[in-house]
């Protein structure tokens, strides 16, 4: 076989308890959409390797490369607040993982791989929309600085899937620093398997907090992350939609881009995601959502922890953890660089008037004082009163405002993944024209960067444009 990766299975190695051992179900003609070179050499891998056709055929689920160990894993969850007991990879096959030129450790999964034990109803594929969208949006995080699982490959398969109308399957090839979820912890406490609960918490130490101590080392690990990683997505303005604790990772990696999106206007309980009617995880509530998913972690981790209370202080400054993330994120958003009294107040004081406004989420923090700025808002007079405490207030830092606006576009990006621009990608995708979706990712490699010819993606949607709902997408 030509197609070599040099795969290294830890999880493979836990036992059946964990996941099904089974290959990827083969599609009909598999065809590359995209390959991530940068991100395959990074993990060591020949990209052109993977672009012959035998390459393809690993990426389609057509060739088990050798090596691999392709398995399904197991995990519960708990649903827009309602329990699962056993959700699991239900279009996803983890073929393995490989350990990379500077020794990190990655999980190398496909997605829309075809059924298994954990489908149920489901087909176990996927369309290329929120194939790309996926590769789109988690490629765009990761050019923002922002914890994300990756995308490798996309394929299209040469199958038709049946949503509501027929449409053409493909697969992501996903790469993650593991797919362990909260989820995934849930499961075992529900099965009362206290023995596999220790040996997962031990497997996501080794992976994820290789010097923490026991349980409670893991547990505040993922909390640290988690309320990082919330902080910068507040920071961009980005919507997860559907924070189950499946959904979860304990890495910190943000995982499964169905319904989300980055705000355009900002207002702090935007919702888009079609199932989300009661608002559960819109904008503002990502970090009491992230605490409840993180008391489901807690709580099942109980069995191996012998003091209910250290796991509560735990979980208690998780608050506190977010708070300080979300100050620290804003701060530098505005072009502040030394911490004073006020300056919370300050930020959440322009945030309502971006709210009353209608401002840009993005556009507004890029030109903040400039004329781009107070045009951003349907009354500029709401950006002007903002301006002139917000100047009062950077006289007492120590920077010139050419190294200000430097750090300010270095913060704020000019581009984000615009949900109408992704749409329109896709549409011209099912139609046989990837050009938009080509351009779209390489325009979102570097968002910091003034767009130049691309500058039509830094717009926000026209009233034709603006797409009010986003799907799942299974
Ligand atoms: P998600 O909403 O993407 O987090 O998926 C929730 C659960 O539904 C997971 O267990 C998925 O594997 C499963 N699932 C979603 N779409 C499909 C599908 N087309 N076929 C089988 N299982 C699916
Ligand atoms: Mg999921």
């Amino acid at each position: 076989m030509s197609i070599h990766i040099p795969f290294d299975n830890s999880y493979a190695r836990l036992d059946e308890r964990f996941f099904t051992k089974m290959n990827p179900t083969a599609v009909k003609a598999p065809s590359l959409i995209a390959l991530n070179a940068p991100l395959a050499a990074d993990l060591g891998l020949d990209a052109d390797a993977l672009t012959t056709p035998d390459g393809i055929a690993a990426l389609a689920g057509n060739l088990v490369p050798d090596g691999a160990a392709p398995l399904a894993q197991v995990y519960a969850g708990h649903q827009f607040g309602g329990w699962s007991p056993r959700l699991g990879d239900g279009r996803a096959i983890l073929l393995g993982e490989v350990v990379s030129p500077d020794g990190q450790r990655f999980d190398i999964q496909l997605k829309g791989s075809g059924p298994t034990p954990y489908s149920r109803m489901g087909d176990g594929r996927a369309w290329v929309g929120p194939v790309l969208r996926e590769y789109i949006v988690s490629e765009a995080m990761h050019a923002l600085g922002v914890p994300t699982t990756r995308a490798l490959a996309a394929v299209s398969t040469g199958d038709i899937v049946l949503r509501e109308n027929p449409l053409p399957g493909a697969i992501l090839t996903r790469v993650a620093s593991s797919h362990i979820r909260v989820g995934t912890f849930q499961y075992f406490a529900s099965q009362k398997d206290t023995e596999a609960l220790a040996a997962l918490t031990d497997h996501a130490l080794a992976r994820h907090d290789p010097d923490a101590q026991g349980v409670l080392g893991l547990l505040d690990g993922v909390i640290q992350r988690q309320a990082k990683l919330i902080a910068q997505w507040m920071g961009f303005g980005f919507v997860h939609g559907v924070m189950n604790t499946d959904n979860m990772t304990v890495s910190g990696e943000t995982i499964d881009y169905g319904p989300c999106a980055f705000l355009d206007s900002y207002h702090p309980m935007q919702v888009f995601s079609s199932i989300d009617q009661q608002g559960r995880y819109a904008y503002g509530r990502q970090p009491d959502m992230a605490m409840w998913n993180l008391a489901q972690l807690a709580t099942s981790l109980l069995p191996l922890i012998d003091e209910v209370e250290t796991a509560q202080a735990s979980l208690d400054r998780f608050p506190e953890l977010f708070r300080a993330a979300w100050i620290e994120t804003f701060r530098a958003k505005i072009g502040l660089q030394t911490p004073t009294e006020g300056d919370g107040a300050l930020i959440e004081d322009l945030l309502t008037r971006m709210a009353q406004g209608q401002a840009d989420f993005t556009n507004t923090f890029r030109a903040l004082g400039t004329d781009k700025a107070r045009a951003e808002f349907v009354d500029p007079a709401l950006y002007d009163a903002w301006d002139i405490t917000w100047r009062e207030r950077l006289a007492k830092e120590n920077t010139t405002p050419e190294d200000r606006l430097k750090d300010l576009h270095h913060t704020n990006p000019a581009l984000i993944a615009r949900t109408h621009r992704i749409e329109q990608a896709i549409e011209a995708a099912v139609a046989g024209d990837f050009a938009p979706f080509e351009r779209l990712s390489k325009a979102l490699r570097n968002p910091f960067s003034d767009p130049g010819e691309m500058a039509d993606l830094a717009r926000p949607p026209t009233e034709d444009e603006v797409v009010a709902q986003t799907f799942c997408g299974t």
